[in-house]
């Protein structure tokens, strides 16, 4: 298959981004560039600034100073950049952040009838098509409280699915999880990267990572310290900074 020039631009563009919180700089001349159908992972000790990076792709939070273009869409403080980066781009967090007093199907169908103006029964064909495919069709009924962890984040994954973005950030998806519910949700991870969706995830999940990463990101303290292939960045990582927090958690 022939790339047209656009799927070869980079759908992610950060150069030079620079934010603070008070006096205190979070986010230190950020470069990354993703492109159509990479897989970036991101890892770094707690703090380095990692939720940060992603929650400025999708505008939750502003940086302060150099540049952020989201599928050329550039991002600056007009309404309109951040909604229309806010349509492409899904998002699943550690904590699921479903609605506790709506159904799983409601959850699902929700976005697509109010923010995309969908027909109810479009969003609940394309709802349980995204339920089959995280494989929980049979807990369309349900309220996220009677489904486990593992299931949760699934509905989590599908949810943002269903607005049929052309990029997923994923913020320690698995994090919140117990230790036997963390294959189901990478399996679906990697099933969507298999796919070919764009995706930037924050994980500790080296073996996913090592599968499915096709850069890996290594950030400490607000800076990207080192990035580089998977099988590179894990046989020899060039920073101590690098080698030593792989010491620690691998
Ligand atoms: P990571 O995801 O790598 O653990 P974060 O991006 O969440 O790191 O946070 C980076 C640093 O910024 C941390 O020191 C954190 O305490 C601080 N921080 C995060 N969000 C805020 C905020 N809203 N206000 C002030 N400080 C924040
Ligand atoms: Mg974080």
């Amino acid at each position: 298959m022939f790339m047209t020039e656009k799927e070869t631009m980079p759908v992610i563009e950060m150069a030079g981004v620079n934010k603070w919180f008070g006096d205190f700089h979070v986010l230190k001349d950020i470069d990354l560039e993703v492109r159509t159908g990479e897989r970036v992972v991101i890892c770094g000790p707690s703090g380095s600034g990692k939720s940060t990076v992603v929650r400025c792709i999708n505008r939750l939070e502003a940086h302060q100073s150099g540049r952020i273009a989201v599928d050329g869409i550039e991002l600056t403080d007009d309404n309109v950049s951040v909604e229309a980066i806010r349509a492409e781009v899904g998002m699943v967090f550690q904590q699921f952040n479903l609605f506790p007093h709506l159904t799983v199907l409601e959850n699902l169908t929700l976005g697509p009838v109010k923010a995309r103006g969908l027909s109810r029964a479009a969003a609940t064909e394309r709802a349980m098509r995204y339920l089959e495919r995280v494989r929980i069709p049979e807990q369309a009924h349900k309220r996220p409280g009677q489904l486990s962890g593992g299931q949760q984040q699934r509905v989590a994954i599908a949810r943002s699915l269903c607005m049929e973005p052309k990029i997923m950030l994923f913020d320690e998806p698995t994090s919140a999880l117990d230790p036997e519910m963390i294959a189901e949700v990478l399996e679906v991870m990697t099933g969507l990267a298999e796919e070919g969706m764009t995706m930037i995830v924050v994980t500790h999940e080296m073996g996913f990572a090592r599968r499915v990463a096709d850069r890996m990101v290594f950030m400490d303290a607000g800076e990207i310290v080192e990035t580089g292939p998977p099988a590179a960045f894990f046989a020899a990582p060039k920073s101590a900074r690098c080698r030593d927090f792989l010491d620690r958690i691998l």
